[in-house]
């Protein structure tokens, strides 16, 4: 039987496009190839799901460093507020926490899921579970879904299948290949929100260590630094993760042409030369112990090594041996550790795709494909992107609202 709307991918965007659509009295039906709606909503914060950022609209486009003026109409009309209400009128109590970040009460990201679900569900949304392959179209017109276990004619499509990113949930870029078949350009997509390579063996050697507060700078090749934060971060086998360096990676757009250096400071808080005078106690403290020992005090037990070879003091120096110039060496490295790094870790490890559909051949204000007709795109198969702290689950209720609405007046039209 012929559906009025098919939405293809059931996760956050395809889910808000086609509760959006449903409430517009329109026919719709939702494909998802997995067994289940919104895998990838499932590991999101942790399992926390970081729904979206209490803030004005405008600071959801400044932390989109990618196509934020696209966006600029879909963010007004959906605004994390109306997000935010939206949660709670379905029934889940949310609870806004550090930097803004809104999750739900009850820590679940499944609570998350489960409302859109039975939403879905009241609304009548036939939910199928299929993998789109193409997308069929006659007169430069939508007219059915090519699936793997059946054809599925339509008035109207939504592509809301997501980026490349943790494959394992179900988005393996198959919305990037039907957009282009049918002529849409599609923007090279690369890791955003990712691990980091370094070839930097001591890295490696400190695998497993966790860093807190600590101070990160990324600098460019000249030496600008162009992203700076305080934060948490994790040395492991292939150079650094941890969310400092999540978000840091956001910032570094030009791996081809670029190399950037991390430059972490393990005492924020003290100034060189309060930094200078604890060492100084320390020294004065100790003063027939060996160096290494005395490091283990100021830094990390898997650190001691590490520190060790970067200033080049022998492990065995006596602390009343070690000269001006040797605590001075010291000093720089505690404020400075160096890391140079080659690359971000495969996208399969992102958190986010960057790429993807062009915006330029989209309509922002209804998600319209400015090339088929019939075809609405939704989520973060766009060619859009942001930095952590829900901001980029907010694109995805946006659009998938966006293109919801916008289909759902495209079959009014069609009607007419
Ligand atoms: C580990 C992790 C943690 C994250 N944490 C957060 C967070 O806390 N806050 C935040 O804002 N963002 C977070 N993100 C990013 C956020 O999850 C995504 O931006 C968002 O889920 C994108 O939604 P989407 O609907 O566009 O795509 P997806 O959620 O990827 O959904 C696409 C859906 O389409 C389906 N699909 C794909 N191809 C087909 C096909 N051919 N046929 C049928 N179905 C298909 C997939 O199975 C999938 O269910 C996180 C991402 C990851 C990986």
């Amino acid at each position: 039987m012929e559906q009025e709307l098919i939405v293809i991918g059931g996760g956050a965007a395809g889910m808000m496009a086609a509760i959006v659509a449903a409430e517009s009295g329109r026919q719709v039906c939702l494909l998802e190839r997995n067994q289940k709606l919104g895998r990838k909503i499932y590991i999101t914060g942790k399992g926390r799901c970081n729904v979206t950022n209490h803030c004005q609209p405008q600071e959801v486009l400044a932390n989109t460093p990618r196509n934020s003026r696209f966006l600029y109409g879909a963010m007004a009309r959906t605004t994390p507020v109306w997000v935010e209400e939206f949660f709670t009128g379905l029934g889940v109590p949310l609870k806004v926490e550090r930097g803004n970040r809104v999750f739900p009460e009850s820590d679940h990201a499944s609570d998350i899921i489960d409302a859109l679900f039975f939403r879905l569900r009241k609304l009548n949304v036939k939910i199928v579970e299929d993998r789109a392959v193409s997308l069929l179209t006659r007169e430069g017109k939508v007219t059915a879904v090519k699936g793997e276990r059946g054809e599925y004619p339509c008035k109207a499509v939504i592509l809301a299948t997501g980026g490349v990113s943790y494959p394992a949930t179900g988005s393996t870029g198959d919305g990037h290949q039907m957009a282009q078949d049918l002529g849409h350009t599609i923007i090279e997509t690369k890791p955003s929100l990712v691990p980091l390579e370094s070839d930097d063996a001591f890295c490696g050697e400190m695998q497993g260590l966790a860093l807190k507060n600590v101070l990160l700078k990324v600098k460019n090749k000249k030496g600008k630094v162009i992203y700076q934060e305080q934060g948490e971060l994790l040395f492991t086998h292939f150079g650094i993760s941890g969310p400092l360096v999540l978000s840091a990676s956001a910032h570094m757009r030009d791996f081809e042409k670029e190399q950037y250096t991390c430059v972490i400071d393990l005492k924020p808080a003290l100034d060189e030369q309060k930094l200078d005078a604890r060492l100084l106690r320390e020294f004065n403290e100790n003063i027939n112990k060996d160096f290494q020992n005395v490091l283990g005090a100021l830094v990390p037990r898997l650190m001691v090594p590490v520190i060790m070879n970067l200033t080049e003091i022998p492990a065995d120096r006596k602390i009343h041996d070690i000269t001006k110039g040797e605590r001075r060496r010291l000093l720089e490295v505690l404020k400075g550790i160096k890391i140079n790094i080659t690359g971000p870790r495969p996208i399969r490890e992102a958190i986010i795709t960057s790429g993807g559909v062009k915006v330029g051949e989209v309509d922002p204000k209804t998600m319209a494909s400015k090339k088929v007709d019939g075809l609405f795109f939704a989520g973060e198969l766009l060619d859009v992107d942001a930095y952590t702290g829900g901001f980029n689950l907010q694109i995805a209720w946006a659009t998938g609202r966006a293109a919801g609405e916008g289909a759902a007046e495209y079959l009014v039209e069609q009607e007419a």
